[in-house]
């Protein structure tokens, strides 16, 4: 949750992804509703349902979204701040229902990224100033970053003894911002079918997660140009699927000239260098968007083989350069929307 609370508007909205389906007419019956939450307006879209249930629909993922939202929150009172003072103490406890899962979900995906996918590395997130409505607008002193690099905090320093957990690296802070957006969109869908709806859409700014298709057609996803206004690219969406985009302009700060995003290299401290974008599409939420974080941090050169690893095979990363690479399933499906195209390597 990169900046929960706060409304990043109608500009992210339309950022990370371009929501080119829901722009055109829109024939009934179709129900969108935003509901703020992660830190942005999460857009939910309901395809051939009544007034009702769509109304029922609306009010049953607010509650959801906002469980998600409170539990999950990387530094106001929350579950995981409370997990993180457990952590902390080196004392074996029992772990919350609220947030074991996110525990679980994201080591794995950590241990397969070689850690470039970190969700332990809270407090370099918090010294760099992304734990805070607003970013910071200096970098962070070298020492304290070197210092925290070197502690090494990872997934695999938390412990489980039995049905308890136990924390033995003190340097331990979690923050699920990387992934409790994608994971959490493919919960409150879960909450949709739950319902008996088939045809939907759920898009919390760069993760999104669809079923069935809108209407006549599949639901058309445009994925942001890191530099330009409006989408480098689009997608239809083959039933039930996820996409997920980590972009280099989605929290930034710009200092003597650089810019310093919020997505960190755990290797070094500072925020990766060299990709703009990457869009990961798969058939889970969590992964897809811990893939496109961990993905980002490995850059145009080591990402085929990150990917492999993560087990995602639908990947594009535009490179600062502009270099768009991309595996030969994505290649397949993309369609750009910048003329002329730009120059694509698709890596096998
Ligand atoms: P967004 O939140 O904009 O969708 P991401 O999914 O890439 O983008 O998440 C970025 C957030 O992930 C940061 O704000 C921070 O909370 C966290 N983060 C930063 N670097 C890493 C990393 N290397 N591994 C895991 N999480 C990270
Ligand atoms: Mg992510």
């Amino acid at each position: 949750m990169s900046a929960p609370g706060r409304l990043r508007g109608a500009r992210l909205l339309l950022g990370a992804a371009v929501l080119l389906a829901a722009c055109g007419p829109r024939p009934e019956p179709f129900h969108q509703q935003r509901i703020l939450a992660f830190g942005t307006l999460v857009d939910v879209s309901l395809w051939e349902v009544d007034e009702d249930r769509a109304e029922e629909a609306f009010h049953v993922l607010g509650q959801e979204l906002n469980w998600m939202h409170d539990a999950w929150h990387a530094w106001r009172p929350s579950a995981v701040t409370t997990l993180n003072r457990q952590l902390q103490s080196g004392e074996p406890f029992v772990p919350d229902p609220a947030t074991l899962p996110l525990v679980d979900i994201s080591t794995d995906f950590a241990l397969k990224s070689g850690h470039l996918f970190n969700p332990a590395i809270g407090k370099l997130i918090a010294l760099w100033g992304y734990q805070a409505d607003e970013p910071g607008k200096t970098p962070p002193d070298p020492a304290l970053i070197a210092d925290l690099v070197r502690q090494d905090p990872r997934m695999d320093d938390i412990r489980h003894d039995g049905s308890n957990l136990r924390g033995r690296n003190p340097a331990v802070q979690l923050d699920f911002g990387g992934f409790a957006k994608g994971y959490g969109v493919d919960r409150a869908m879960e909450r949709l079918q739950a319902m008996g709806i088939r045809n939907a859409m759920v898009a919390a700014a760069g993760d999104i997660r669809v079923i069935g298709r809108r209407g006549d057609r599949a639901w058309r996803i445009g994925i942001r140009h890191p530099r330009q206004a409006g989408a480098i690219a689009s997608l239809d969406m083959e039933g039930d699927e996820n996409i997920s985009t980590s972009g280099d302009y989605e929290r930034y700060f710009e200092y003597e000239g650089r810019r310093y995003h919020h997505i960190i290299d755990p290797r070094i401290g500072y925020p990766a260098q060299g990709t703009a974008s990457v869009t990961v599409v798969s058939h889970n939420g969590a992964l897809a968007d811990a893939a496109a974080t961990g993905l980002f941090v490995a850059g145009p050169r080591e990402w085929r083989a990150t990917a492999a690893r993560l087990g995602v095979d639908q990947v594009m990363l535009v490179a600062t350069d502009g270099t768009v690479y991309m595996t030969p399933r994505m290649a397949e499906r993309v369609r750009f929307e910048v003329t002329p195209p730009p120059v694509v390597l698709v890596v096998p």
